[in-house]
């Protein structure tokens, strides 16, 4: 096992699905509140959903409507899942606020196009890192083409005008209208920063201890998204295998398009 991956393990705490907050995977200082971490946090969920229904030839909202919708969805049931914004263009996400160029910090929305085209061009190397990085789950998939369906969608959503009709920043105000949770991260990326796909049930990573102590990651709650789908039912309506499979891609594009290809899996 590799010593950077070891070195976070004391980072990790108990943590419980029901009543606490969620947003992103960002490595960077933010709150010393415990929250669940899902890349772009609620847009997250939004995006699965389309990826999804692409797949399966349905059309699919704008990724602002789609947003709004699980967002609506997710707070209803006591799933306080949120956005963030950055103190290099700290407003709170205020959505009746006017901001020059539209800036976001979340590089996860204001990079979604770019994201999308970066699974689309890796096919090969997207198999190679889910058999690399997740051998059960590859071992496990009951459709293996299912990976390259999930790559296919991601190139033909990224160039469908309809679901990109709103800036970034509209998209996570229209979370922000639901009452979705915000919070503010503060500082830069650390080029530090490792990966961990997280399915240890009811545990999270302590982001702002670990950027604090030079220990910077990006984590991501897989066990509390898959948890989601079977209590949701705006989720579970849509097939398990796929969603968790699209995560688990958008995820890993994610952070290699931020720079980060060491990825570790906690079980
Ligand atoms: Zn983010």
């Amino acid at each position: 096992m590799d010593q950077s991956f070891i070195l976070r393990e004391p980072y990790f705490l108990p943590i419980s699905l029901n009543g606490v907050e969620g947003f992103c995977i960002d490595d960077r200082y933010s709150t010393n509140r415990p929250y669940l971490k899902f890349p772009g946090g609620i847009t997250f969920f939004a995006n699965q959903i389309a990826i999804t229904k692409t797949i399966n030839n349905q059309q699919t909202l704008s990724y602002q409507n789609e947003t709004s919708k699980i967002a609506k969805q997710l707070l209803s049931k006591g799933y306080h899942i949120g956005i963030h914004s950055d103190d290099d263009s700290d407003d709170s996400l205020n959505i009746n606020k006017k901001i020059k160029n539209d800036p976001i910090g979340c590089g996860y929305l204001s990079k979604r196009q770019d994201i999308m085209n970066l699974i689309g061009r890796t096919e090969i190397s997207m198999t190679n890192q889910i058999k690399n990085i997740l051998p059960e789950i590859y071992i496990k998939l009951t459709d293996k083409m299912l990976i390259n369906k999930i790559v296919l969608a991601n190139s033909q959503l990224a160039k469908n005008p309809t679901y990109f009709d709103a800036t970034p920043r509209q998209v996570a105000q229209a979370a922000v209208k639901e009452k979705a949770p915000v919070m503010i991260v503060e500082g830069q990326h650390s080029n530090q920063a490792i990966a961990i796909i997280n399915f240890k049930p009811n545990s999270t990573f302590n982001t702002a201890l670990a950027a604090k102590n030079n220990l910077p990651a990006y984590n991501y709650d897989a066990w509390a998204f898959d948890e989601l789908l079977i209590r949701i039912p705006a989720l579970s309506k849509y097939d398990h295998q796929e969603m968790i499979l699209s995560a688990l891609i958008d995820t890993i594009a994610t952070v290699n398009l931020f720079g980060v290809n060491n990825i570790y899996v906690r079980y």
